[in-house]
């Protein structure tokens, strides 16, 4: 079985090519941004933290890869900081919810401002584009936040959007899963 992250890369490697735009929601230490970079054309990406721009610069630069952008600003802009234009034509989303790995715990996504965010996302996605959210309901806001987004999710028009998950079953702890939404 795959952790969700190699899960949810392997998917996104499926429909991602070199001619592609992608943008990480949450850049937080960088290893989506770099994913995303190695296989696609430019990634934008958002981080409510300098410390989390930092980390990504560093790590995509120490990968002598330079066909990114930061914005140290909450995803609920990214339709001003990106342009439309680029969102319309933007082949994947990735959300990596929760706080910064080995970073200031209480310092978290939030389910408002992830819902605003996704919503904008959701408007502007192109035809056979996806939006991926890991969830982490495994601490109390990312429980709140994963309930609210699958119960948001749940009331997507099936004739515009197919949503599905990967959840590991047989794991206890409320462990991560994916929700993963396609453009038809
Ligand atoms: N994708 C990252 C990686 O591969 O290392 C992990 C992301 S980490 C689990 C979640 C990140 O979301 C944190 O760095 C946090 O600062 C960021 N974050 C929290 N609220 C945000 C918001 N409103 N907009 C953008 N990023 C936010």
């Amino acid at each position: 079985m795959k952790n969700v992250t190699e899960f949810v890369h392997q998917i996104i490697a499926r429909k991602v090519n070199k001619d592609d735009l992608c943008v990480d929601m949450t850049t937080g230490n960088g290893n989506d941004t770099l994913f995303l970079a190695k296989i696609s054309k430019f990634v934008y990406g958002f981080d409510i933290q300098q410390v989390a721009i930092d980390n990504t610069n560093q790590l995509l630069s120490s990968n002598g890869l330079s066909n990114y952008q930061l914005f140290l600003d909450s995803h609920e802009n990214i339709d001003k900081d990106v342009s439309i234009d680029i969102l319309k034509e933007t082949k994947c989303f990735i959300y990596n919810l929760g706080y910064l790995p080995k970073g200031n715990k209480n310092v978290t996504t939030l389910f408002s401002s992830t819902l605003s965010s996704l919503k904008k996302v959701l408007d502007y996605l192109n035809h056979q584009s996806l939006v991926i959210i890991v969830c982490y309901p495994g601490h109390e806001k990312g429980k709140e936040e994963a309930l609210g987004l699958v119960e948001y999710v749940r009331t997507l028009d099936h004739l515009n959007y197919e949503v599905s998950s990967y959840n590991i079953l047989n794991q206890d702890n409320n462990p991560p899963f994916a929700l993963i939404i396609e453009r038809r």
